[in-house]
C-alpha cells in the first residue's frame, strides 16, 4: 500500500547520523504499514551526493533538488518539494528526523498531503501504532495513524541508525514543474545568511560523552574553568542547564532538556545540576549518568547510575586532574 517516504537531511552532501536513524524507523513501520519500498528525498546544496550515499541503504528510488529555492532551509518550499516527492514517488507515509528543519517542514507536509501526523517517535509497536513522549517524557503515548496518509518525525536516540543494505538504483532529479506554487516569491521571510558556531569539541547531539553545567558554577568563568576542562579530558561535548543558559554561563545551543536538546550519549556527567524533570527529558536515556551535587535529595540522583555528593568546587578539577593523568 504506497511507498514510505524518507526526508534525507544533509549538510553539503554529508548525511545526518540522524537521518538513519530515520531509515532504520521507515525499516520498522515497513512491515506494519505494508508499504512496498522505502524512496527518499534529498535538498539543497550537495543534494545529489546525499541522495546517491543513501542509496547504499536500500532505499529502491531518491529524487534530489539542488534548486536555488532550496539554498537555505526554508520550511515553505521544502514542505512542498517533500510533498511533491512524495506524490511522485507514490509514497503514503513521510518519515524524517525530528531535527529543527523536520519538525518544522513535516507538519507543513502533513497539511499538503492531508496526512495524519505522530511527531518525536521514540518506538514502532509490531501493529503499527506508535510510541511518543508527552509531558516531558513522563508519559509515553501509544499513537495510532488512522489516515491513509501519515507523517511522522522521529527522535534520533530513540533508534540505533541503519546500516548498510543492497538497495536501489534509480537516483534523479525532482522535477518542480508540478507545483507552480513553488515558484512563488516567499511569504513569509528569508534566510538573509548564517553564522555558523566553530567549535572543536564533538557535536552535543552525536557525542559519545556529554559533561554539562548548572546554575550551580554560579558564573560564565566558572563555568569555563570547571566544566570545560573536565570535558576535553574526555573528549566531551559540553552541555547546560536551561538555568545556566539563561544566566549566560553557556551558549543557548548547548542547552539540554524538553525545550533544549536530546542527547543519549554512552557516558552524561553533570556537574551542579538539580534534576528537574524538563532537563530529564533531554538526558535520561543516556547510558550511563554520572551526577555530581551537594545536594544528596535532589531529583538528579534518581537517574544517576553513579552519584557524588560534594561541592563540584573541589571534586570536579580533582576528577578532571585523575582523567588527565589516566589519558597521558
Ligand atoms: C516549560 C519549561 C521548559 C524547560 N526546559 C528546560 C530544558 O530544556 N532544560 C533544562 O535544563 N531546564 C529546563 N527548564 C527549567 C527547569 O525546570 C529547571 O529550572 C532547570 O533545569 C534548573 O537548572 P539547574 O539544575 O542548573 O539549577 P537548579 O535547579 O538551581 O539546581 C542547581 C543544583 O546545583 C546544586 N549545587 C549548588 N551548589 C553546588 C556546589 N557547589 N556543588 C555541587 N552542587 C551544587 C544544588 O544542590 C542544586 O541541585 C524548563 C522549565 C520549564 C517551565
Amino acid at each position: 500500500m504506497g511507498n514510505i517516504l524518507l526526508f534525507i537531511q544533509h549538510v553539503d552532501g554529508k548525511v545526518l547520523k540522524g537521518t538513519l536513524s530515520a531509515l532504520a524507523a521507515a525499516r520498522e513501520l515497513k512491515v506494519p504499514w505494508q508499504a512496498e519500498q522505502i524512496v527518499g528525498v534529498a535538498l539543497g546544496s550537495g543534494a545529489q551526493v546525499a541522495a546517491k550515499e543513501m542509496l547504499g541503504y536500500g532505499l529502491t528510488s531518491v529524487r534530489y533538488s539542488e534548486n536555488g529555492l532550496f539554498e537555505k532551509y526554508r520550511a515553505e518550499p521544502y514542505a512542498r518539494a517533500i510533498a511533491l516527492a512524495a506524490k511522485e514517488l507514490s509514497a503514503t507515509s513521510v518519515v524524517a528526523l525530528a531535527s529543527s528543519s523536520g519538525k518544522d517542514a513535516l507538519p507543513r507536509v502533513a497539511v499538503l498531503l492531508e496526512a495524519a501526523q505522530a511527531s518525536d517517535v521514540i518506538g514502532v509497536n509490531p501493529d503499527g501504532s506508535l510510541r511518543r513522549p508527552m509531558y516531558a517524557g513522563n508519559i509515553i503515548a501509544e499513537v495510532e495513524l488512522l489516515a491513509p496518509t501519515r507523517v511522522v518525525t522521529v527522535r534520533s536516540t530513540a533508534f540505533s541508525p541503519a546500516t548498510l543494505e543492497v538497495g536501489g538504483s534509480e537516483c534523479s532529479e525532482l522535477g518542480l514543474a508540478g507545483d507552480p506554487e513553488l515558484h512563488e516569491q516567499p511569504r513569509f521571510g528569508e534566510i538573509v545568511g548564517y553564522e555558523m558556531s566553530k567549535a572543536d569539541r564533538p557535536e552535543l547531539s552525536d557525542a559519545a560523552v556529554v559533561v554539562s553545567g548548572g546554575r550551580a558554577l554560579g558564573s560564565a568563568e566558572n563555568f569555563e574553568k570547571v566544566v570545560y576542562p573536565l570535558a576535553d579530558s574526555l573528549g566531551a561535548a559540553i552541555g547546560a542547564s536551561r538555568a545556566a543558559v539563561d544566566s549566560g554561563y553557556a551558549p543557548n545551543d548547548w542547552q539540554v532538556g524538553q525545550t533544549g536538546k536530546v542527547v543519549a550519549p554512552n557516558l552524561y556527567i553533570s556537574v551542579g545540576i538539580s534534576g528537574a524533570i524538563q532537563h530529564l527529558a533531554g538526558m535520561k536515556d543516556s547510558k550511563v549518568i554520572v551526577a555530581i551535587n551537594k545536594d544528596p535529595d535532589a531529583p538528579i540522583f534518581e537517574v544517576a547510575d553513579y552519584g557524588l555528593v560534594a561541592d563540584l568546587f573541589t571534586v570536579a578539577p580533582e576528577l578532571t586532574e585523575k582523567l588527565r593523568g589516566l589519558r597521558s
